[in-house]
């Protein structure tokens, strides 16, 4: 018994016990944030290589918080997912990057970027899912082909039909549908030739070995991955983004391998909306 005793105080981490308790709070404060507006999008331009336009604007959610302070999604999305507010917390995603999409639609027509929004797993198991997106399009006005929804290989590949049948659902009303992080999860090529998919997305894990040369050579190795994913996604007639592009050499190397976009630190950091809307002015 004694040694019990001393095996739980041993197991008593401070830390870790903080962590626990800031989990707690951020889950429970959660719902009350949304309400009071503690949530924010920032917006990264998505450019076409080729000439440098930019063509879309990814919508990243962050959270002000008021014990806190600024919250990455890194903190929260994961903790939303496992709790199911996620599925508010996205409506209230989609709706507001639909809201602002509709001004640049208004403000710059034909050259208004299309919205890229990020839908978790959960989010794309939501039966209400096509439903809600109808709503904020026919809401918000904006055009489904402005839209553009992404997932993870997870998401998309799953066992289940439903969220086929969403996707395929989302896909007939003209919204269009990003694989995110491509390359990074359980890939099922065979099945992604059926998936009503527009766009790959590859992670900036791979773009990051584009440099010049790495005295272990992997270099070589990463360049003819992104090439493969990227003749790939041709081959299935799907347009492909790279992410993570952080300097000129790779994204010169980019647009030599034939990738169609960019995103990435190196043409601009996740900001305001009024960055995106000095970029089109
Ligand atoms: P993601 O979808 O892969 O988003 C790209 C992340 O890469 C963003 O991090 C962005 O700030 C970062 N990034 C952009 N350019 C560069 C670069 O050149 N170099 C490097 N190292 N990083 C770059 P962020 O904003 O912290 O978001 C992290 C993740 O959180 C996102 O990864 C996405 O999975 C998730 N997330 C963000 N917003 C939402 C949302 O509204 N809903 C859901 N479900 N997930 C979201
Ligand atoms: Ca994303
Ligand atoms: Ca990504």
């Amino acid at each position: 018994a004694k040694s019990d005793g001393k095996a739980k105080w041993a197991l008593f981490d401070p830390e870790r016990n903080a962590r626990e308790v800031a989990r707690f709070t951020l889950s429970a404060t959660m719902p009350a944030a949304i309400e009071r507006g503690e949530f924010y999008l920032d917006y990264q331009p998505l450019v076409r290589l080729s000439d440098g336009q930019l063509v879309g604007a990814e919508a990243l959610v962050r959270w002000r918080h008021p014990e806190f302070g600024l919250l990455a999604p890194d903190r929260f999305i994961g903790l939303a997912e496992e709790t199911g507010q996620i599925v508010p917390l996205g409506r209230w995603v989609l709706r507001e990057a639909c809201r602002q999409a509709r001004l640049w639609q208004d403000r710059f027509g034909q050259r208004a970027p299309f919205i890229s929004v990020n839908l978790a797993v959960r989010q794309s198991r939501d039966p209400s899912l096509v439903a809600d997106v109808a709503k904020v399009l026919a809401e918000t006005g904006v055009e489904p082909g402005r839209l553009q929804l992404e997932l993870t290989e997870s998401a998309v590949m799953g066992t289940a039909d439903e969220p086929l049948d969403a996707l395929r659902a989302l896909s007939a009303m003209g919204v269009r549908i990003a694989i995110d992080d491509f390359g990074t999860g359980y890939s099922n090529l065979a099945y992604l030739r059926h998936l009503p998919v527009h766009e790959l997305k590859i992670a900036g894990s791979f773009v990051e070995g584009l440099r010049a040369s790495a005295a272990d050579g992997s270099h070589v190795v990463d360049a003819r991955i992104v090439g493969t994913l990227v003749s790939l996604a041709h081959a299935l007639g799907l347009g492909v983004t790279a992410e993570g592009v952080e300097t000129e050499a790779q994204a010169r190397r980019l647009d030599d391998i034939g990738c169609d976009s960019g995103q990435g630190w190196y043409f601009a950091r996740p900001g305001p909306p009024d960055q995106i809307t000095r970029l089109l002015s």
